[in-house]
């Protein structure tokens, strides 16, 4: 889907050092990102080594190029090859340190990571090797750089409703370790209605819930995302924009949008990084958050989003502000730990 409201936007702007700095500096949550989607070509083949995993790639150049995509699906076929490097609980713990090395560089505070637990399931790659690696480097990254986290697996909505079930099973033992529930992997043709029982069981049991709607889905699959799986937040969101009443029930509701600028670049969903939606989302009162997606192969983590966005659309320092703190108040901290990083936020934002 190509976004042609870009036409008014104004072309990209020269670097603002001060604002650059600002964003450097800010502290910040992000809420969007695919563990699995982090996996840098250079992990992706010393994993390969490892574990020895035949990968169609001979170089780390030769993986780079692969990464140019026309469409989600273009994409989504390089992440599930990428995803055959993950074998051992080492293996996840150790994509999952190297993200949060990452993040810590670029001052974020929480984490809220997606994993895709159908993604290993289905190739034989049990559910606890994934989470216990993933969570055992969440673990030492609190300790070590102060980030802390919450867990939330996804549906891969390409698999059957059944499967769906089978995977919330197999996380029953595991629920006071997983936080939430997200729905993820090809959008179109598989509408949110297909897993409204999965997420009224998961609501059940005490999970959050989000998902991906509006992406490359209509608007239409953004209504059944609030309507019959009653998500708390959206994740990208892009296309509710094309409906009026929908972003006024959005804003009342005060729902956070998960928006992915690179993203949303390299996967074709906007034709330059000007048309990215977050200033037009922002003006019209929608909460939204910058995030990373899947930054190894979307080129650039969450600083870089915020860079490419406030310099395409020349964001004020008071929206990037605003940003950040959305990225907390979105988050599914609580309210009191919200507030001790919206003061940080406050402290940096004027000093
Ligand atoms: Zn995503």
């Amino acid at each position: 889907m190509i976004d042609r409201s870009a036409s008014a936007v104004k072309p990209a702007q020269m670097p603002n050092p001060s604002r650059a700095a600002l964003i450097d500096r800010l502290p910040k949550a992000e809420l969007h990102l695919h563990i699995e989607g982090s996996l840098e070509p250079e992990l992706l083949f010393a994993l390969a080594k490892r574990n020895a995993v035949a990968i169609p790639f001979a170089s780390v150049e030769e993986v780079r190029a692969a990464y140019s995509f026309t469409n989600l699906q273009d994409f989504l076929d390089i992440y599930y090859q990428g995803m055959s490097v993950l074998q051992t609980e080492q293996d996840f713990y150790d994509l999952t340190w190297a993200y949060l090395e990452r993040a810590a560089a670029d001052t974020v505070r929480h984490v809220e990571i997606f994993f895709d637990p159908q993604g290993h399931t289905e190739r034989g790659v049990a559910f606890e090797t994934a989470l216990n690696g993933i969570e055992r480097a969440l673990i030492d990254g609190e300790a070590q750089l102060g980030i802390s986290y919450r867990i939330i697996m996804c549906f891969l909505r390409h698999l059957s409703e059944e499967d769906a079930f089978a995977t919330l099973d197999q996380a029953l033992p595991h629920l006071d370790r997983i936080d939430g529930v997200g729905l993820d992997s090809s959008e179109v043709g598989h509408p949110p209605a297909k897993f409204a029982r999965v997420f009224a069981k998961a609501r059940k049991l005490g999970l959050h819930v989000t998902a991906h709607a509006g992406e490359e889905g209509p608007p239409e699959y953004v209504y059944e995302a609030l309507d019959l799986l009653e998500v708390e937040r959206i994740d990208h969101g892009n296309r509710a924009l094309e409906d009026a009443a929908l972003v006024s029930r959005i804003v009342g509701e005060g729902l956070t949008l998960t928006v992915c600028p690179l993203s949303n670049l390299k996967l074709c969903v906007i034709k330059d990084i000007a048309a990215s939606p977050v200033k037009r989302m922002l003006d019209l009162g929608l909460k939204a958050t910058i995030n990373s997606d899947d930054p190894a192969y979307f080129g650039g983590y969450i600083n870089a989003n915020f860079h490419a966005v406030a310099e395409a659309l020349d964001l004020t320092e008071a929206e990037i502000v605003q940003l950040a703190e959305n990225s907390f108040t979105g988050s599914f901290l609580p309210v009191l730990d919200s507030a001790r990083h919206l003061a940080e936020i406050a402290e940096v934002a004027n000093g």
